[in-house]
């Protein structure tokens, strides 16, 4: 096990005798047990004030109490309306500072792909646990580097992939990996959206990392992952330069079929130029599906070959994921959406880019 919890860290500390024995960042994560874990989101773009800040408002374990923002105005509007204390108020120059606020338990890294790992890795290094949102890094080596960062500093990482916690995505990964209906055949995971524009980060390969293989690919590549409950072999794909003047270095539209050790396989769509959001899997005549299936503000209908369903869930599937983690900080347990996992999609999107570069079926290396 990586992280001590409080509990421990604090057991730690009476045996040595002494406060010294623990880091600044560590006593900060050592308060009273009954109290929430503060979070610091770091870029408050369109993820964090349209989805993350109203579902911290919904947590049991986690509460809203710091910022990170290179832009004033923003400063001012969240201190108001989050009841945000300038002294908790951050910018990318004093980012570092965050270090001496105990106040602040995670630091949840909201900024475009090219600064995940460079920012994760401060704050790791600060002593504060850390989610960071998908795509994970750029690359494979931003994300082992993320891992050992983790486990170096013995501190927590999280990936924001909020659909690990999601009840219709865990009812059909239940349903995918009974065996009684045979096993799995054939999947179809497929996410987009008419998004691309110039001037957006996301389509700058430099700063994005390869458009929607990288921003929605994860979702799809989990998704199928998940079902299987195996990781693919190999991948063959292609990409589609629909739109050549937004487009430069990257495709706006990607597609890979995963081909799994027992042969099923996924086919894959993700896109900047059209909208699809589907989830589809089959077992011979028996299938269930999901649509819309990846995105967060939709209602999701559950298929079957015998009708439709919706399940219960909470109204911020952000609100079940971070309380999640909070929970695994102070119980000391594993993390689900780990690291780890964020890596094993990480190596899928590197076949997927190979496969394209090369034309040919890539076998995908853990
Ligand atoms: P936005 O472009 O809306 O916001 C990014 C924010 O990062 C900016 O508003 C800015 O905030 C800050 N920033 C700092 N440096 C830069 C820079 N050089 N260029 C642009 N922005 C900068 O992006 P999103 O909020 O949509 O996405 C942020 C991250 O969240 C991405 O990694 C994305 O993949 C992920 N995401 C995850 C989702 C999920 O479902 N899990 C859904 C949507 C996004 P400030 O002005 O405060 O400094």
């Amino acid at each position: 096990m990586q992280f001590i919890s409080r509990r421990h860290a604090v057991k730690h500390l009476a045996v040595l005798g002494t406060a010294t024995a623990l880091s600044p960042g560590l006593l900060a994560c050592a308060k009273s047990e009954d109290k929430k874990l503060g979070i610091a989101l770091v870029g408050l773009g369109n993820y964090a004030t349209i989805q993350l800040a109203p579902a911290l408002q919904k947590t049991t374990y986690c509460e809203l109490r710091g910022i990170v923002t290179g832009t004033p105005e923003k400063a001012t509007k969240w201190q108001k309306e989050y009841g945000i204390q300038p002294v908790h108020t951050y910018d990318y120059s004093t980012f570092d500072r965050l270090r001496d606020d105990p106040a602040i338990d995670i630091v949840y890294i909201v900024l475009p792909n090219f600064m995940h790992a460079e920012y994760t890795i401060r704050a790791l290094e600060m002593g504060k646990h850390v989610i960071c949102e998908k795509p994970m890094g750029m690359n494979v080596e931003e994300c082992r580097a993320m891992i050992a960062a983790a486990k170096k500093a013995n501190r927590l990482l999280q990936i924001g992939y909020r659909l690990f916690y999601e009840p219709h995505h865990l009812e059909l990964m239940r349903w995918a990996q009974q065996p009684h209906e045979g096993r799995i055949k054939l999947m179809e995971t497929s996410l987009g959206f008419d998004m691309a524009r110039p001037g957006l980060w996301r389509i700058d390969p430099k700063m994005g990392g390869g458009g929607a293989l990288m921003d929605l690919g994860p979702y799809t590549i989990q998704a199928a992952r998940r079902a299987a409950g195996q990781n693919p072999i190999s991948v063959r794909a292609q990409g589609f330069l629909d739109d050549p003047d937004i487009y430069k270095g990257i495709y706006g539209t990607y597609t890979w079929q995963l081909r799994f050790p027992d042969d099923a396989l996924c086919n894959t769509t993700a896109s900047f130029s059209a909208y699809v959001d589907r989830y589809h899997v089959a077992k011979g005549h028996h299938f269930m599906e999901l649509k819309p299936a990846f995105s967060a503000n939709s209602k999701m209908v559950l298929r079957d070959w015998d009708g439709e369903r919706s399940l219960p869930c909470a109204e911020f599937q952000q609100a079940t994921q971070m309380d999640a983690f909070a929970r695994n900080i102070l119980d000391g347990a594993p993390v689900v959406a780990s690291g780890e996992e964020g890596l094993i999609d990480m190596q899928i999107i590197g076949a997927i880019k190979q496969s394209i570069e090369t034309g040919r079926e890539v076998e995908i290396k853990y």
